[in-house]
């Protein structure tokens, strides 16, 4: 195929959704593009997948290490298979491609001893004998091992590299330990373009199900590229000399810290490059996605980047289903997850979640230098893998175990007992779980303008941080939550909602401020913290006061002022929204607040001031009546605070903040135990409730890395989960213990349990009748 033809094809124009039209376009810098493409909202291509593919038990070979990678000689197909079994899989991710191909292809780096082997065909026989599905890993623009004398035998890839403003190579991607270190390769040149829709092409000419890519928009796998397919494109899309990023050239890895780009750099063309490689990155998933499902295949993607500034905005509608990046602590790695499936759920994709790791040190192995050496034939597993798989579970998302490597080798005492656990309950309780859905007393939405301010070399501590950090604070207090990510606001959502938080959300579009004003109107309640709706959508400071002015009576005066230490709250007076801290009391402040000024009947509940110099900085906590709904404004971010501290009354304090903006109504579980114990609530299709208890008690070191400590038992958890208006409970099950809860009774609108002894994870199901 010749090279440049086969990207002219029309690949986006699936129409466009007015808000996030308004949105993108106002991103884009001004007066650049003569023509620039409408933003997609990615609408299905009327492929289904198959029903299956949305409750799987999968398993994860990694290709980039044994028995793969560096050597394959002797890879046993009929070995991996049985481990998925062992594991109690269902379906493998195989990766045929890694630094080298293992099964023969005109388009990218052969093994050398692959010979005449296609490992596609030798799994794919293994996976069918056994009843096992199979989809395929190809990567996306990640580094690769093109060592001089690999380039010397095979010239035709030295178009693959990275080039610098000169026009040489660079950039070394030093995460695995391998004996060369893989190289950057230019992820917007035609010739790799190309060769990742011959791979597709390829992989699916395969007895297999799906194809899945690592990953997209995950621009620190690469840098700017100089060479001269790229010069030419980009002047094409942007009208822009690419010697305008020459100050960039040699920085690969270009979403780290936009503090820290050079003060002269050209940031007008930086964002002109990522709107084409964005451009470029739907091109090739919508291509890919075509040539998959023509092929009659379901595409799965990695979503490790959808949620970067810089990434195609609503990437994740495009496949059928992504992989959700996994995190090591539990309160993290339940907001991650609970985000991942608010993204999945309206399109009915499928959200997976790693349980266990593909590389160790990502954990905090002791490194033994900077490497984050793959270790993924690492040892034993044990609590933390049947922890990680019920909190998956928890958010809605399906386990993938990795990696089938560890077992495959039969390392130390290894052990399968864990994942086998987690995917044997997974299936015993499909009925009740599966498309089950949340029921948050609050939302958390983190918002796709908060991301917009690295155009101006800001940092938003929106999602990270606070976001993160109010989930913890809520889960603490037993406050049923939710995450939503702000591109998922739909009016069908906002309906079903009781209170919205959006912490440090710095930046708000035109469009969520005009939904959350109707829907606070209309009675809703909204808690917004720290520089929430100071700047718009495309991360420009506003100076009109905020995005939601009205809404929360409050003016913002300009960005935050200067941190000064030792600052408090200091309550006005009695509020109900301040629970049991009277007038006088002082609580634990931020000692950064943005500066405001009250508007309309807006009243300051309690003012910002620093101990040390015994001044008054500011209204801390501003409370608004909105039509018929509620609205409080607090200046700094009290969640940031309690994610390092975890003081107590901060706690109290956001949670009867949440409880006031809730009117009042009762929350929907309750939960006695030690903190630590995490509760989750779900509503099943047919309308039963589930109360996923998770035991985070006893990991006290999850900061050092992958442990392998145990969680502590904790005896005689007493659950109690309201009983929805207009039902009846008909009985409570424990379903992990698979057990009637002996001590099931009903007691003003709740039905009330005690999970007698508590190890990890348990299930309350109560059972409804109308
Ligand atoms: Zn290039």
């Amino acid at each position: 195929m010749r090279r440049r033809t086969f990207l002219q094809g029309t690949a986006g124009g699936l129409g466009a959704w007015a808000g996030w039209r308004e949105d993108l376009l106002n991103a884009r810098p001004s007066g650049v593009f003569t023509n620039p493409p409408p933003p997609a909202t990615f609408a299905s291509d009327g492929y289904k997948p198959p029903e299956w593919l949305h409750y799987t038990q999968a398993v994860y070979f990694d290709g980039y290490s044994p028995p793969l990678y560096p050597h394959m000689k002797d890879f046993d197909a009929r070995r991996l298979v049985e481990v998925v079994t062992e594991l109690g899989g269902n379906m493998l991710r195989f990766q045929p491609i890694g630094y080298r191909a293992y099964y023969p292809t005109q388009s990218f780096p052969l093994h050398d001893e692959l010979g005449s082997r296609d490992l596609i065909d030798e799994v794919a026989r293994e996976c069918r004998g056994a009843g096992v599905h199979l989809y395929c890993y190809a990567n996306y623009g990640m580094g690769l091992m093109l060592e001089p004398e690999f380039l010397k035998a095979n010239p035709r890839f030295n178009d693959w590299l990275l080039r610098d403003p000169d026009g040489k190579p660079y950039g070394l991607y030093s995460h695995y330990g391998w004996m060369t270190t893989p190289r950057m390769i230019c992820l917007t040149g035609d010739v790799y373009r190309s060769a990742l829709r011959q791979v597709a092409r390829e992989f699916c000419a395969h007895d297999m199900d799906g194809m899945y890519f690592d990953s997209p928009s995950e621009f620190t796998y690469t840098g700017i590229c100089f060479c001269a397919d790229c010069r030419r494109n980009f002047k094409k899309f942007t009208g822009m000399d690419m010697d305008r990023l020459r100050d960039f050239g040699t920085r690969p890895g270009l979403n780290s810290n936009p503090a820290s780009f050079p003060p002269d750099a050209d940031m007008e063309a930086l964002q002109a490059w990522y709107a084409w490689a964005d451009q470029l990155v739907q091109e090739d998933l919508l291509d890919l996605r075509k040539i998959i499902h023509g092929s009659g295949k379901f595409m799965m993607c990695h979503n490790g980047a959808t949620w970067h500034g810089n990434s195609l905005l609503l990437q994740y509608r495009i496949p059928d289903g992504f992989m959700v990046e996994a995190s090591r602590e539990v309160h993290d790695r339940l907001m991650t997850g609970m985000k991942g499936a608010s993204m999945a759920r309206p399109y009915r994709k499928v959200a997976q979640m790693y349980l266990g790791s593909y590389a160790i040190s990502w954990f905090g192995e002791p490194p033994h230098g900077s490497h984050w050496t793959t270790h993924n034939t690492n040892l034993e597993d044990g609590d933390e893998i049947l922890m990680e798989g019920f909190t998956n579970l928890a958010c809605g998302n399906t386990p993938i175990y990795a990696t089938a490597n560890r077992v495959y080798f039969k390392i130390g005492s290894g052990s399968t007992q864990p994942a086998r656990d987690v995917f044997e309950f997974m299936r015993r309780i499909e009925p009740i779980h599966k498309d089950s859905v949340p029921m948050p007393y609050v939302s958390l939405v983190p918002t796709w303008g908060a991301l917009q301010l690295w155009r101006n070399r800001q940092v938003s501590y929106n999602w990270p941080v606070m976001t993160q950090a109010m989930g913890l604070a809520m889960l603490d207090e037993r406050i049923s939550v939710d995450v939503n990510a702000s591109t998922e606001i739909s009016e069908e959502w906002l309906a079903g909602q009781k209170v919205i938080a959006l912490c440090g959300a710095s930046g708000v579009s035109e469009h969520n401020a005009a939904q959350l004003t109707g829907w606070v109107a209309a009675g809703g309640g909204l808690l917004a913290t720290y520089d929430t709706g100071l700047y718009n959508g495309s991360g420009q400071l506003r100076k009109d006061g905020g995005a939601l002015k009205q809404v929360l009576g409050v003016e913002m005066k300009g960005t935050p002022l200067g941190s000064q230490p030792e600052c408090y709250y200091r309550v006005k007076e009695n509020h109900p929204a301040l629970g049991n801290h009277a007038a006088g009391a002082i609580v634990e402040g931020d000692n950064q607040i943005v500066p405001i000024a009250t508007v309309g009947d807006a009243t300051v509940l309690a003012e910002a001031w620093s101990m040390g110099s015994d001044e008054v900085r500011g209204p801390a906590i501003v409370a608004n009546q909105y039509g018929k709904g509620r609205a409080i404004y607090i200046s700094g971010s009290l969640e940031a605070n309690y994610v390092g501290d975890g003081v107590k009354s901060v706690r109290r304090l956001l949670g009867s903040i949440v409880q006031y903006l809730g009117g009042g109504a009762p929350q929907p579980f309750r939960l006695k135990a030690p903190r630590g114990v995490y509760g989750v609530l779900r509503r099943s299709p047919h309308g039963d409730l589930a109360l996923w208890v998770l035991a985070n008690v006893g990991f006290k070191d999850a900061a050092s890395g992958r442990m392998r400590q145990e969680y502590v038992p904790v005896n005689g958890v007493e659950v109690a989960i309201r009983i929805p208006d207009g039902k009846e409970a008909k009985g409570m099950m424990l379903l992990r213990a698979g057990v009637p809860a002996a001590s099931f009774r009903v007691e003003d609108g709740y039905a009330l349990a005690t999970i007698p002894r508590l190890h990890i994870a348990e299930v309350v199901h109560l059972a409804l009748r109308t």
